[in-house]
């Protein structure tokens, strides 16, 4: 199977002016907001004199962005940019994105951008491959979306509408999706809204697509809306904007990640006008409510597990002291395919303030536990620094299953929940006086119960796996 091994988490942003604009700093701002949703490679699409000019590479937004020397050559009427994180498997560098489509004298004609993961990608791609047309890709799904919108385009008069809603009549799964062409950008996002996407405005004729809210606000711009679930956003040359749907037929139920929430977007950011460190927040004053405990400090795992500590530490009164130091220069430990190399970088990148914790009862509190890595070995840091007691709690329901829409989380066997369905089996993996986790319930109250995926921790994804 082509996609088994893999699925990004990835941040995407487009731009688009009636006039020649210096996209090569707007696209390197909106990407460098969009750097937590991908560190592994980045890449851009501009739109200069009807030309679309394409650069990519692996690395770190600010490195791959330093080592373009004719920036002038980069500014255009539009651009569009991805960041990416893909797991083991993934890495290769024709996969980076933005893909792009070229007409038969080989000038680029289309290129798009995405974040998701479609579940039946390679049935497509087989069936296309059959047909004669080409894949540059080794296993991405994103190209397919390209090479199904490519054929569509020139089966509907190259109305570009037409092709996205035959597009998504073929794919299944989560596609938050930019594309540009000469003329316009479309913006789109699947019918259950599973990734997020929102749209705003630079001044009144530029209008910016973007994943989160930070993206907007990294160029100046003012947030308009998110692009609603099944929604597609055309804006052109005569500074029109047009909005459409996929198509009648498609359900379109909101069920947007609920991990955007509690771990993956950027506390600053809003997702459908609810700002991420509100909910944050939120559920560390309901995991006090829902198991109270005497204590002298309350920790958070820096950085998503911050505003969960403030949170418990507001309603119970327990201060809370930023006593674990993160190194800011290390990128997210969960990446590494090895266990021993996982278990090693928990120790470069958070290390405690000893006097603080020594004698001290403590609650540390981190957005999740997904293998246990990272608590197990904070927990083992304070232990050996002198803590009295540890009571470990996750501002998120116990993860039971992997996410094949988009998010990177490893399969069943890996997940520390699911092989311990009985929470004092972990307590003792873990080593903790007490473990407790958000409920169900508890996340269903702060986020609203109908418009989220919550397949990770109920194994109820509103896409079924081909
Ligand atoms: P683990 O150490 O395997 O239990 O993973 C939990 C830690 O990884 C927490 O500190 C989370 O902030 C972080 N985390 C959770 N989900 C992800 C993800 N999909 N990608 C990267 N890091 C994650």
């Amino acid at each position: 199977m082509y996609f088994d091994k893999f699925h990004d988490e990835c941040g995407i942003f487009g731009i688009y002016s009636p006039y020649k604009v210096d996209t090569f700093s707007l696209i390197q701002f909106g990407l460098f907001a969009l750097q937590h949703r991908g560190q592994e490679a980045c890449g851009f699409s501009v739109l200069r004199d009807g030309f679309i000019i394409s650069h990519k590479s692996d690395g770190l937004v600010l490195d791959f962005f330093r080592k373009i020397s004719n920036s002038e050559c980069y500014y255009g009427n539009a651009v569009i940019g991805h960041t990416r994180y893909s797991t083991e498997g993934g890495q290769s560098k024709k996969n980076i994105q933005p893909f792009f489509g070229e007409d038969s004298y080989g000038k680029s004609i289309i290129s798009i951008v995405h974040n998701g993961n479609l579940v039946n990608a390679t049935n497509i791609r087989k069936k296309l491959e059959s047909k004669g047309i080409n894949f540059i890709s080794e296993y991405s799904d994103s190209e397919v979306i390209l090479r199904l919108i490519q054929k569509y385009l020139s089966e509907s008069d190259n109305s570009l509408e037409k092709a996205i809603q035959k597009t998504t009549i073929d794919i299944k799964g989560a596609y938050s999706v930019i594309v540009l062409m000469n003329n316009k950008m479309a913006a789109f996002r699947d019918p259950n809204g599973i990734r997020p996407l929102c749209y705003g405005m630079l001044n009144e004729s530029t209008y910016i697509f973007s994943s989160e809210t930070c993206g907007i606000d990294s160029v100046g711009g003012f947030y308009v809306r998110d692009v609603l679930p099944g929604e597609i956003i055309i804006v052109d040359q005569k500074k029109s904007i047009q909005f459409s749907l996929l198509t009648e037929k498609k359900n379109t139920k909101k069920r947007i990640c609920s991990f955007e929430y509690i771990y993956f977007s950027r506390p600053d950011s809003l997702i459908e006008n609810v700002n991420v460190y509100e909910i944050r927040e939120k559920s560390g004053e309901k995991l006090y409510e829902q198991h109270p405990v005497e204590a002298d400090v309350v920790i958070g795992v820096p950085d998503s597990g911050v505003p969960a500590s403030i949170g418990y530490s507001k309603a119970s009164g327990i201060p809370f002291k930023p006593i674990l130091v993160k190194n800011k220069y290390i990128g997210r430990s969960f990446i590494l395919p090895k266990q021993e190399m996982r278990e090693k970088m928990v120790n470069l990148k958070l290390n405690p303030i000893l006097d603080e914790i020594k004698g001290k009862r403590i609650v540390i509190i981190d957005d999740s536990i997904v293998r246990g890595t990272t608590s197990r070995r904070l927990v083992y840091i304070l232990r050996k620094a002198g803590a009295k007691e540890i009571h470990f709690r996750s501002a998120s329901p116990p993860i039971i299953g992997p996410c094949y829409l988009g998010v990177n989380t490893p399969s069943k066997k890996d997940l520390i929940s699911y092989n311990h369905i009985d929470k004092k089996n972990i307590e003792k993996i873990l080593n903790v006086d007490s473990l407790e986790f958000l409920s169900m319930n508890n996340l269903i109250d702060i986020l609203g119960s109908i418009h989220y995926c919550f397949g990770c921790f109920t194994g109820n994804y509103p896409v079924q796996k081909n």
